[in-house]
């Protein structure tokens, strides 16, 4: 069969949009034909840093769609199913087996590679391979392989053009706070990086009661967002020092933190805006090696500095969650997307590479 995919062929490279030939679903694969995908920030750096050995590649993987075929041994979805794909896991090593899929012994090659664990790809054109299973999806095509561990059925009722950005983005900034952190109401909280990801906690925050919600975050217009998301304070980082003005606000510091960078010097923030004791998720990714500094004898007074993947999702359980609180208005995470047609991938991918939107998301109906 063939489809149309937006395919990189060297770093730094607009996308190409290319009629490919997709594979028919293996015995454990779905065949998705996509309604949206979202843009991620992972897909912006691996645009950016690709190796030879890693393209030709279709990237994108937020993505929500139609199931149009299944693989003879799928139980879980049937064609006509609506769905939204996250990341993929193997679902029998120790970690997928106590619900730690985030952590499956196979995350790497099954996520980062664009390859299934035998090397093999479900994309190719005229014989040439392509790397079409990058998070066992490769979300920038109309229809794409995933599997049956990474798709999550929802409601045909639901707006599949919105929900995309659950499977990663947004799970990872909620995620934190409601499965990592998982504070009680009233709790104080800061979030470092209005981003999707640090908005996605602003929600998550609010919606479990948390109180003052406070967002560190160098841009006007993200600060307002996060005001109308629930933040109950603002900072500009370039104005305040926000460690002294987490202190000053909660007298105490915060009970918990969310910080969205990586940068050592706001992980460093993240962790000191702390009381004692509090708990700081660390979700930015700044690259494979990424050394900080900390002071350990602030950490001993009962710190816990904690990296997250995903937002320690398991994502049958977690995407009906935020879906519930979408529906009750307590998470209205449509707020944070702009959407643009598939054709304007790399006008979509130059804006949330310089921030001037929050969460692009590209639809594939037009
Ligand atoms: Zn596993
Ligand atoms: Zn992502």
């Amino acid at each position: 069969m063939k489809t149309t995919a937006a395919v990189l062929r060297t770093a730094g490279a607009e996308l190409s949009l290319e009629d490919v030939e997709i594979e028919n679903p293996r015995p454990t694969e779905v065949l998705v034909r996509l309604v949206s995908s979202g843009v991620c920030h992972t897909d912006l750096g691996v645009i950016a840093t690709a190796t030879a050995e890693q393209v030709p590649v279709v990237l994108g993987h937020e993505g929500a769609g139609v199931v149009e075929a299944v693989g003879d041994d799928v139980r879980g979805v049937e064609p006509g199913d609506h769905v939204v794909l996250t990341y993929n896991f193997c679902g029998s090593c120790d970690n997928c087996r106590n619900e730690v899929m985030v952590h499956c012994r196979d995350f790497v090659p099954l996520n980062l590679t664009g390859a299934r664990l035998d090397g093999s790809s479900p994309l190719s054109r005229n014989g040439e391979k392509i790397f079409g299973h990058f998070f066992g999806q490769s979300s920038f095509s109309r229809r794409v392989i995933a599997t049956e561990q990474n798709v999550v059925k929802v409601d045909r009722s639901l707006p599949l053009h919105l929900l995309g950005p659950l499977g990663c983005g947004v799970q990872t900034g909620a995620g934190a706070v409601l499965n990592t952190l998982d504070p009680e109401p009233g709790s104080s909280i800061a979030v470092f990086a209005a981003g999707s990801v640090g908005l996605s906690a602003v929600m998550a925050a609010a919606a479990v009661g948390c109180s003052p919600i406070i967002v560190v975050d160098p841009q006007q217009q993200r600060r307002d967002l996060a005001r109308e998301l629930g933040a109950t304070h603002v900072i500009n980082p370039d104005e305040t020092d926000p460690v002294t003005a987490i202190h000053e606000i909660t007298g105490t510091g915060a009970r918990c933190s969310v910080e969205c960078l990586g940068l050592p010097t706001i992980v460093r923030q993240a962790l000191e805006c702390l009381q004692s004791p509090g708990m700081c998720a660390s979700v930015g990714f700044q690259g494979m090696t990424n050394e900080l500094t900390i002071d350990q004898g602030h950490l001993l007074f009962g710190r816990t500095l904690v990296g997250v993947i995903e937002g320690d999702s398991v994502p049958a359980k977690f995407i009906p969650r935020m879906i519930e609180l979408y529906q009750q208005g307590r998470f209205p995470f449509d707020k944070l997307i702009t959407t643009l047609p598939f054709e304007q991938i790399n006008e979509a991918i130059d804006a949330a590479h310089h921030g001037k939107l929050v969460k692009a998301v590209l639809t594939f109906e037009s």
